[in-house]
């Protein structure tokens, strides 16, 4: 982690937690978190469960961030929310192209579009890229995410880097309990910085890692160069294992 990037730790809650569950972490996690320390801090409930979030952090400097984002502003799109509607339930930021989301059919111009959009309608937004298992044997990783960064960014331009975050999450190490070594971590963010370097100023470009992030891990990872913190899945669901995580960002 570079002293001038402040760190940001981002809780993927994926499809967990009702309202009343959401409610409760919020309010458990508020009174975990140092206000003062240099950390941004994030959770990204499901849709149903942002305006709760939101309302249960007012008043914390913990944002919500939403898992997904539509491009277009309204429209014949079933089963999408617009950045609008995020920014109507408080949301202030939104994931784009998880690799859960792309699995499920996310294309790159689409992860463009709507990292375009999101910013445009003021949202922090967390562009996720990262390789398979496959594609890392075959020694295609350094292609794989130059690609998916270059084509995620390419509606993106420099006056975006105050609103553009890039989390690196190999996916062989999602939900999997591997992780990647601090190496390999370091390796893929500083690609994922110099590619997004011809976009951004790279120096400036918050790089997370994720890939089954915990509290026994979290600090090594962080205290890579290039790793400004975390993504975080299953280990963000307890607000003591995640509010661990973001102390050792801290
Ligand atoms: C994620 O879903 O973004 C993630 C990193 O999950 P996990 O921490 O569970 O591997």
């Amino acid at each position: 982690m570079s002293s001038g990037r402040r760190p940001l730790v981002a809780g993927n809650w994926k499809m967990h937690k009702t309202v009343a569950e959401a409610r409760g972490f919020c309010e458990a996690l508020a009174g975990m978190v140092d206000p003062a320390a240099p950390v941004d801090v994030a959770v990204c409930p499901p849709f149903t469960a942002l305006q709760a979030s939101a309302e249960a952090l007012a008043g914390t400097a913990i944002a919500v961030y939403a898992q997904n984002v539509h491009e277009a502003a309204s429209g014949a799109h079933t089963g999408e929310v617009s950045a609008a509607m995020l920014l109507d339930v408080g949301a202030d930021g939104a994931l784009v192209g998880h690799s859960e989301r792309r699995a499920a059919g996310d294309t790159d111009a689409q992860v463009a579009a709507r990292v375009r959009a999101g910013i445009d309608a003021g949202l922090i937004v967390v562009m996720c890229c990262g390789e398979s298992l496959d594609t890392r044997r075959a020694g295609e990783t350094e292609a794989w995410i130059t690609r998916q960064v270059r084509e995620g960014l390419a509606q993106a331009t420099a006056a975006d880097i105050d609103r553009l975050v890039i989390a690196y999450e190999p996916i062989w190490a999602i939900g999997t309990g591997e992780t990647a070594t601090p190496d390999q971590a370091q390796e893929a963010c500083a690609i994922v910085r110099a590619v997004a370097g011809g976009v951004v100023d790279g120096q400036q470009l918050r790089v997370l890692y994720g890939g089954s992030v915990n509290p026994g891990n979290a600090a090594e990872l962080m205290a890579c160069p290039d790793v400004d913190g975390a993504l975080v899945g299953g280990a963000s669901l307890d607000p003591e294992s995640f509010a661990a995580i973001v102390a050792a960002a801290a």
